[in-house]
């Protein structure tokens, strides 16, 4: 390294001078700055770079070029920029977007990260660069530095990608789900287009999860995970929300059809059979939707109605998808409210327990009484505990309610003459309690009752989360002395190996068991015939519930059912009403009722609106098919009227009278409805909440109503077409 400075940089550099150079004669300063500048190179901790004013390079460090496999001599000459290539990640774009930008400003930039364009390597340097000026003050290009950052951009990512996706199974996570949801709903809405939004839970996972172990829990998702991959294509639009359960996003999709048909696949294909470590679990899916802008305007609107349509699709039985619907948000309310009052109902006195007999099914003696709770609201009247006990169990009032029960059962029990058996219904989540059979047992005594007159009844449910904590329970309430039923089989899973397994006394046949024997013939009755001879051989009674009608009795007598529960002998009295029929030291009960079952038909009624010349009525749907229905709830429409139907969430169908009758008119859809895969029929596509606003108009429970209070002002549309054409 001799001579000046200046000529030294001129062999690398192509003219330009190092800045720190002075132009008049060497300077023992200046050979000392370069001597610092060359050292610092060659630790190759950063490197040097200057360009022209055109931004094309005019001098660079040799170890920045051999990193990029060049020499400083090839690549003077080149564009800076050219350098550098687009990295995937939106962000990053942008900051390299930033450099051009600055430099054709002539502004100041400062370590903006750029993915270096090297073909199979992935390498990241952070640019700073100042514009220089030439001796009369004009802008004579860049001179700048620059580091390698790949290891901290790595580190940067990595720490990007553990904030924003899930570690187990790749997919993105809630905040990035929330993320891009937000966006993509604020920018859709002034586009006016529609975004779906699936929530998908797993069905049965915690049973697996809590049987199997935690990592088959973990293995179970990955494959969940990759399956819902493969059907929705891109992975970014699925999100792993936490638990089991998932989100799909899909931008653009308002066919409905379209959207349940994918739902459908979805659930097909995670219940198929997984296999894990060799073993094969199955589960099922439930999937709750919401399409904006018709179901929510806002992101979490959108979150909060799939969610209800989540819940009301667990409620129908799971294993099935449900759209969002205005209804469902009043159905959350009532929920709401009852849970608010249900906490009050026990300290009121509103509770009260009612018993129901069971009968041999030959002598026709009664040999004991269900408990059923009762709950006689201020307002309401009587609510079902089919409703309130689910309500209690999300609420967690069933510790309480459950006890208070239990007490109560055992005190009037007590007091009934012989040897009469009372049957207490158990909440799984009773039964997961440790403190359950301590309370059993200070129910006993503090009542006085026999253990061996006292039943709980336990549904299959308390097997889903299967460990030895079960077994531990079924010992220690055997050890009571108490008897165990297990109650509602026929409608879960009813596998007859948990009859092996647990030390049950009876089984109660579902009544809607009960009810296949006399619909379907053969085949229910052949599955009865052969629980019953199982529960013999074990030594169990069995208890057919529900029994409503005479050849009902006679089909369980044949059947050989040991009890019989049902209307035809009484249902639930009070505990008071009670006492009396127990006067006598015995209830004598003969059956009452009808010689067959009835069958029940299922007619659905679909509550819609009219709207004829500006005026919004009221109206009932019933025997819907795709192409028309009947309606009723309009009066003295003559054949030929054209109106339009809202069938609700912003479905409208023009159609017309074809026959019409006093109250009841037949009418045909100008547009045929389409079936979701569910069997829900619909229009294709919705009328957005934006398009009837602009005429005026908004949602109010099922009803539009317009927005000043005075007449509809409905957009001139005759067609079903037309007022599709108006759908986002
Ligand atoms: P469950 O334990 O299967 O009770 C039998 C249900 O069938 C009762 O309904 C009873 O009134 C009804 N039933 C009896 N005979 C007939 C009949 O001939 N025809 C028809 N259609 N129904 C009949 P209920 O009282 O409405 O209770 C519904 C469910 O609520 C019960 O089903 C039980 O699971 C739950 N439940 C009731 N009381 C309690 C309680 O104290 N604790 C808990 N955890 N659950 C309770
Ligand atoms: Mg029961
Ligand atoms: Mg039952």
């Amino acid at each position: 390294m001799s001579g000046t400075g200046v000529g030294t940089a001129r062999a690398i550099g192509n003219g330009t001078a190092i800045p720190f150079m002075r132009r008049n004669g060497p300077d023992p300063l200046a050979a000392e700055h370069l001597r610092l500048f060359r050292n610092y190179e060659a630790m190759n901790l950063g490197w040097f770079w200057a360009t022209d004013a055109e931004g094309r390079i005019t001098y660079i460090s040799e170890g920045a070029a051999r990193s990029l496999g060049q020499t400083g001599d090839a690549l003077i000459g080149q564009d800076l920029v050219s350098l550098f290539k687009n990295p995937n990640d939106e962000a990053d774009a942008e900051r390299r977007r930033t450099m051009p930008f600055q430099m054709a400003r002539q502004a100041r930039f400062d370590a903006i990260p750029l993915l270096v364009d090297i073909v199979g390597e992935e390498r990241w340097w952070a640019l700073s660069g100042q514009p220089a000026r030439d001796s009369r003050g004009g802008f004579s290009g860049y001179l700048g530095h620059g580091v390698d950052v790949t290891k901290e951009q790595r580190a940067t990512r990595e720490s990007i990608r553990l904030a924003m996706y899930d570690p187990l199974t790749g997919l993105p996570n809630r905040r990035r789900m929330g993320n891009l949801l937000d966006s993509t709903i604020a920018a859709f809405r002034s586009q006016e287009r529609a975004c779906a939004l699936m929530l998908i839970d797993l069905d049965r996972f915690k049973a697996i999860n809590d049987s199997l172990g935690h990592p088959v829990g973990d293995a179970l998702l990955k494959q969940v995970a990759e399956r819902l991959a493969t059907i929705v294509g891109n992975p970014e639009q699925i999100a792993r929300m936490g638990g089991d359960e998932f989100q799909v996003i899909l931008p653009d999709a308002h066919n409905r059809v379209g959207i349940s048909d994918l739902a459908n696949r979805i659930i097909e294909s995670l219940s198929h059979p997984y296999t894990i470590n060799g073993s094969r679990c199955l589960i099922g899916a439930s999937i709750g939707i919401a399409v904006s802008p018709f179901d929510a305007s806002t992101s979490d609107e959108l979150v909060r109605n799939a969610d209800l349509a989540l819940y009301a699709a667990k409620g129908g039985g799971r294993g099935r998808a449900r759209f969002f619907s205005s209804d469902l948000l009043q159905v959350a309310e009532d929920r709401r409210q009852l849970e608010q009052d249900l906490i009050d109902a026990l300290s009121n006195g509103e509770l009260a327990v009612h018993y129901q007999p069971i009968l041999s099914a030959g002598s026709e003696d009664v040999t004991g009484f269900e408990a059923l709770l009762r709950w006689n609201h201020p307002k309401r009247g009587r609510i079902s505990p089919a409703i309130f006990i689910p309500i209690a169990e999300d609420a967690n009032l069933i510790p309480q309610l459950g006890e208070w029960t239990l007490r109560q059962a055992c005190m009037d029990a007590a007091k009934w003459p012989g040897e009469l058996r009372v049957a207490v219904n158990v909440s799984p989540i009773q039964f997961a309690s440790e403190a359950l059979p301590a309370i059993v047992m200070s129910a006993l005594a503090n009542s006085g009752l026999k253990a061996e007159r006292l039943e709980l009844e336990i549904t299959e449910s308390v097997f889903l989360g299967e460990t030895a904590e079960t077994d531990a329970r079924f010992a220690a309430l055997k050890r009571l002395g108490v008897r165990l039923a297990l109650d509602d089989f026929g409608t879960g899973y009813s596998s007859l190996g948990y009859l092996k397994s647990a030390p049950f006394d009876k089984i109660k046949i579902d009544q809607s068991f009960v009810r296949g024997t006399t619909e379907e013939g053969a085949r229910n009755q052949a599955i009865i015939a052969a629980i019953v001879a199982l529960a013999n051989a074990l030594g169990m009674e069995t208890t057919a519930e529900g029994i409503e009608s005479f050849d009902q009795l006679e089909t369980m007598r044949r059947l050989n059912v040991s009890h019989i529960q049902g209307f035809l002998y009484s249902g639930a009295v009070s505990a008071a009403d009670l006492d009396k029929h127990l006067e006598n030291g015995k209830w004598v009960l003969k059956p009452q009722g009808p010689a067959r079952q009835r069958h029940i038909r299922h007619t659905t009624f679909r509550k819609v609106g009219v709207i004829h010349d500006n005026h919004y009525y009221p109206a009932v749907l019933k025997n819907v098919s795709a192409s028309g229905a009947l309606i009723e709830g309009i009066v003295d429409v003559p054949e030929g009227t054209q109106f339009v139907v809202d069938l609700g969430e912003g479905q409208m169908v023009v159609a017309i009278v074809r026959r019409a009758l006093q109250h009841q008119q037949g009418i045909e859809f100008e547009q045929p409805l389409v079936e979701d895969s569910n069997g829900a029929l619909t229009t294709r596509h919705r009328v957005s909440p934006k398009v009837l606003g602009e005429a005026g108009l908004q949602q109010q429970g099922h009803n539009l109503v317009a927005k000043t209070g005075e007449g509809l002002a409905l957009p001139a549309f005759h067609t079903t077409t037309e007022w599709n054409g108006i759908e986002v």
